[in-house]
């Protein structure tokens, strides 16, 4: 039996229950709309728990950046559109792709959001702003370095919605109603067949390290180069196919709230997600990550940078719709509410509409690594984008400038090439290189005219 059958506790629902004075003021809004105007109002504040964070880090290298703010706004100067955003940038064969990156992801992702979105459709415009944030942020970095690479993970909490997109191999896990969920990806090629099979096609080649005699060794790694990740913002040099698409997961918390771990590897190749939660249970957040990071070095020695960030979501003190429910914290159950999709699979929008107060519910998870798809979601606020904008870099196009995501579809009787949304020429061409298209068509013209 899962600890999901029992569901008596919460008291959060229930319609438009609760003692309604809608007619105060004596206006002439319509009566329906007063009381929806409340019904809004009410779940809104108990659906805003209270963020508390803390950070600690032992550096080795100095390549581990965070991102800390918890205050930022959807309309400037409108506290009710606050939200908060968290993020880990672990880097490789430098800093310079980590820094640049925690610099500009933020403002990347609020430039691919539409202006005057409610804050419904900017929670379901989100995931897809965050693909053509990490692309752009990718992409200019391009103009900076050719070498230097990082993981991402970025996380964005408004009220109960967790929305984390990430690439590498750093990871956010989430404790809440005693389950352990894993927010983020796991993009090692050691990891994942299906992105062993996309570089590979894409033109790069994937194997182990080959020591004299023959022998291989050590995790898979990508050549010429050695990375063992499969997505990343930067490693120009690397290859194009290591790409920036990141997984993109949002679920919405129960009013009980939860606690967010968000670590790099030097803390994840030491401790399982559930003996980090369980060492830190009951510190608050500083001290559960010093614990954690503590910990991990502890049992592993400081081999690497290790950082960890903690966030904790509380309920509100003294609102009984926020009393946390009286079950067992997690003893390593974990939810497989995620059934693994794959780039073939439709819809990845749950029922928005069920609403049980009592769970963790998945809004949206996205991990194809094709910009057709990613790009081209069918959220509720597609029709909110600008036709004429680049839905990559955001510069604005002039009528026969874009070029649709559909272009060079590769799936038949699929061709919209007349269809939305556009890309510029320059982030066409970024998308072409990461698919290997390019590359694919030079080489297949090399060969009929070799074999001439
Ligand atoms: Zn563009």
């Amino acid at each position: 039996m899962s600890t999901r059958s029992k569901s008596a506790t919460g008291s959060v629902g229930g319609g438009s229950g609760g003692g309604s004075t809608a007619g105060a003021g004596g206006s002439t809004v319509p009566l329906a709309v007063l009381l929806r105007r409340e019904v809004v109002s009410e779940r809104t504040a108990a659906e805003r728990p209270e963020l508390q964070h803390g950070l600690f880090s032992q550096a080795k290298k100095g390549e581990d950046f965070t991102f800390l703010k918890p205050e930022c706004e959807r309309h400037p100067g409108v506290p009710s559109s606050s939200f908060s955003a968290f993020g880990l940038f672990d880097g490789h064969n430098g800093s310079g792709a980590a820094i640049y990156t925690k610099e500009n992801l933020l403002n990347n992702i609020l430039s691919a959001l539409p202006a005057d979105l409610n804050r419904e459709d900017w929670l379901a415009a989100l995931p897809r702003a965050m693909v053509a944030a990490f692309v752009k942020t990718d992409k200019d970095f391009q103009t900076k370095a050719r070498s230097s690479g990082t993981t991402v993970t970025f996380v964005i909490i408004d009220g109960l919605f967790v929305t984390v997109a990430s690439v590498g191999d750093s990871r956010c896990v989430l404790e809440a109603e005693g389950s352990i969920y894993h927010l983020s990806a796991d993009h090692r090629f050691d990891a994942s067949k299906e992105e062993v099979d996309r570089v590979i096609e894409a033109g790069g080649d994937v194997g182990k390290l080959n020591v004299v005699g023959g022998a291989e060794i050590g995790p898979l790694r990508c050549w010429p180069g050695g990375l063992c990740l499969s997505r990343s913002i930067g490693d120009q040099d690397v290859g194009q196919f290591i790409v920036p698409v990141p997984l993109v997961k949002q679920v919405k918390l129960s009013t009980a709230g939860g606690r967010l771990i968000i670590a790099s590897d030097g803390v994840w190749d030491a401790l399982t997600a559930e003996v980090a939660l369980n060492c830190s249970r009951g510190l608050p957040p500083e001290a559960a990550a010093e614990k954690i990071v503590k910990e991990a070095v502890h049992s592993k020695g400081l081999r690497d940078d290790t950082t960890c960030i903690v966030v904790d979501l509380v309920p509100e003190k003294g609102n009984l719709a926020m009393a946390p429910p009286k079950r067992q914290p997690g003893m390593g159950v974990f939810k497989n509410m995620f059934r693994k999709k794959t780039c073939s699979d439709s819809s990845s929008h749950s029922d928005r509409e069920y609403m049980d107060p009592d769970i963790v519910e998945e809004i949206f998870e996205d991990e194809c690594a094709f910009l057709s798809r990613r790009l081209d979601s069918e959220y509720p606020v597609r029709n909110m984008f600008k036709l004429f904008i680049c839905a990559i870099c955001q510069v604005e196009l002039k009528p026969n400038q874009g070029i649709s995501v559909h272009e060079d579809s590769s799936q038949p009787g699929n061709l919209r090439r007349w269809d939305g949304p556009f890309l510029c020429q320059s982030c066409q061409e970024k998308k072409e290189a990461m698919e290997g298209k390019r590359r694919s068509r030079d080489s297949s013209s090399r060969n009929s005219g070799s074999s001439e």
